[in-house]
């Protein structure tokens, strides 16, 4: 892989800055990048059909402990090359000096990637274990920001967490840091996935009594299977609503109609927030397209 000179190719995609300075309300998609061939197949099978309706932009994550570096970059640079969409590459952190993280940059930049999502990441193996910052790295995402924003001329977009994040043992420090990582550049803020609303609109509410006016772009997961009530709740720190676990522990026995309470759920969160006036709705994919095409449609944006 080349190692590029940060000098971004400004005739490509637009920025989300950009996109979302349009007015209209952002449509999006997250992915990540496969190991396997099979996966591989998965992963484009699923691009070709978000493609189909015209998404504002689609994410690639950035494996935990900078596993997929290369991965991350191969998958991007082609979303970039090979579809008419508008990719957003995730970088964290972790395990890496400031020279890898630029060095990065300059990966991306030379695939024509101009947005790119900042992380600092959580510890490989245990996402709540000791974080150790790499001796000539980063410790946190606002410092991140600013690397990516010296790198070139980037669109930088943060994390948020509407239930605090996990390592956070205040609120009120919480929003002062993500306020600050806001400071530092970011253009935008993706959140944590959640399930009541509220969450967000407190979080919002709260930024904005700060003074901070970056767009937070709420993130959304339906809940297919019975596995995940749990699954989601040790990875994301989201308080799981018990009335949803009830409704879907009542028909664990029927596969589709876990499917379907699951979609109904996220379709009605989705609804509330665009009638809460957010500035866009992202949408884990986990690889496949039809759970969230499905509330895409559900929601009259086909
Ligand atoms: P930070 O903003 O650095 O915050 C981390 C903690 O430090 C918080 O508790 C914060 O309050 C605190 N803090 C911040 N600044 C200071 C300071 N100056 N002094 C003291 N404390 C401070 N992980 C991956 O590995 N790959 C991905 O692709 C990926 N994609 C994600 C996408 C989204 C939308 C989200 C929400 C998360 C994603 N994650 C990903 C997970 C993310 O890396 C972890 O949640 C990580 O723990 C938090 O990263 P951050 O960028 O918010 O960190």
């Amino acid at each position: 892989m080349a190692l590029g000179t940060a000098s971004v190719r400004t005739d490509r995609a637009p920025t989300i800055r950009d996109l979302l300075a349009s007015g209209r309300r952002s449509y999006s998609f997250e992915f990540f990048a496969p190991k396997t061939a099979k996966g591989e197949r998965t992963l484009w099978d699923a691009l070709r059909r978000i493609e189909a309706v015209s998404p504002t932009f689609v994410s690639v994550t950035y494996g935990a402990g900078g596993t997929s570096r290369e991965g991350t970059v191969r998958s991007t640079e082609r979303i970039a090359n090979e579809t008419t969409l508008t990719p957003v590459a995730h970088l964290t952190a972790v395990n890496h000096s400031r020279a890898e993280l630029r060095h990065v940059m300059g990966c991306y930049a030379d695939a024509g990637i101009r947005n790119v999502l900042a992380l600092r990441g959580d510890p490989p193996g245990d996402p709540m274990g000791e974080w150790v910052r790499h001796p000539e790295g980063v410790s946190y995402a606002a410092e991140l920001v600013e690397l990516i924003k010296e790198a070139g001329d980037f669109c930088v977009g943060v994390a948020a967490f509407p239930e605090m994040h996990p390592r956070s043992t205040d609120w009120d420090t919480d929003v002062r840091h993500f306020v600050n990582k806001c400071r530092a550049g970011a253009d935008y803020a993706i959140t944590q996935m959640f399930f009541r609303a509220e969450d967000y609109l407190r979080l919002r509410d709260s930024v904005t009594a700060a003074g901070c006016e970056t767009p937070i772009i709420p993130e959304i997961m339906p809940v297919t299977n019975v596995r995940q009530i749990e699954r989601f709740s040790q990875l994301s720190n989201a308080t799981f609503p018990p009335e949803l676990a009830d409704r879907i522990l009542a028909v664990q026995d029927d596969p589709a109609a876990v499917r379907s309470i699951g979609i109904e759920y996220a379709t009605e969160l989705c609804a509330r927030l665009q009638a809460e006036d957010v500035p866009g709705l992202h949408f884990i994919t986990l690889n496949h397209s039809t759970a969230t095409l499905e509330i895409h449609q559900n929601l009259g944006l086909h």
